[in-house]
């Protein structure tokens, strides 16, 4: 008997950050080493902070522009039919030929294209866990974003065309 063989499925969707799990502090750089705070996350919301800041690249922009920019184009992408992975080469594509550049892009296409933003979880839905995206989400916290693009990705039976039975 041959193993089943996979193929991805993957989805762009808008996310509410206040829904999100607060990330566990990555270490590095240095102003990441603590959790957001509760308070932070709350307060940001209603004070965002649009200015870069030097401490590192995450800091280094403005995530609610790019963020208004990525759900744009994306609706965009979907709007003209495109499906799965590519959505995200669409949506970058636009943000090229619209000459967006510098930090602007490279904040679109890691969101949209190198590495998109993803949780996972197990049956247990209080566990869920980042799979990429704990520094762009913390700057995003840190600056009072309120929504993103996240990606999700399901594995398929490439015959039937339905996700794995439990
Ligand atoms: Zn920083």
């Amino acid at each position: 008997m041959t193993e089943p063989a996979w193929v991805e499925r993957w989805s762009y969707n808008v996310a509410a950050l206040a829904t999100l799990p607060t990330p566990e502090a990555p270490g590095r750089p240095a102003c990441m080493t603590t959790p957001v705070p509760t308070w932070r996350r709350v307060y940001r919301q209603r004070v965002p902070r649009r200015r870069p800041h030097g401490c590192c690249w995450y800091h280094g922009g403005d995530w609610h522009h790019v963020n208004a920019t990525a759900i744009r184009l994306v609706h965009k992408a979907k709007t003209l039919g495109a499906t799965g992975e590519d959505i995200g080469d669409h949506a970058l594509d636009s943000a090229v030929a619209a000459g967006i550049t510098g930090w602007d892009l490279d904040a679109l296409a890691s969101l949209l294209v190198i590495e998109p933003i993803r949780i996972d979880s197990d049956d247990d839905p209080a566990s869920q866990w980042y799979d990429n995206g704990r520094h762009r989400i913390i700057a995003m916290l840190d600056a009072g974003v309120r929504h993103t693009i996240l990606v999700r990705v399901e594995l398929l039976d490439s015959t039937t065309g339905l996700p794995p039975r439990h």
